[in-house]
């Protein structure tokens, strides 16, 4: 814990942008930094993943049964806990 702090602070702002991300509604450069940082932040890449993931989900919601159960109650309670912290 130490040349890394910031990260901490810009996790949350990354993890916004994955979103504008996911909708290529950023810039190249953007998405270059939001990779890069993907790619240097362990806990971002796990979230990016799990959003990917969830997304997948959802565009084959008629055939979630590819999913496997650990990975379902995964992005569930991952995304349960967003709609928590967002809750409009
Ligand atoms: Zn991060």
């Amino acid at each position: 814990m130490s040349e890394h702090r910031h990260d901490l602070h810009d996790c949350s702002s990354v993890i916004e942008q994955v979103y504008a991300f996911h909708d290529h509604e950023l810039s190249a450069e953007e998405a270059d930094e939001i990779r890069e940082h993907l790619m240097a932040c362990e806990p971002c890449l796990d979230r990016f993943q799990v959003e990917e993931a969830m997304r997948m989900l959802i565009r084959r919601c008629c055939r979630e049964d590819l999913a496997p159960e650990g990975l379902r109650v995964r992005i569930q309670a991952s995304f349960t806990e967003q709609v928590e912290v967002e809750s409009d």
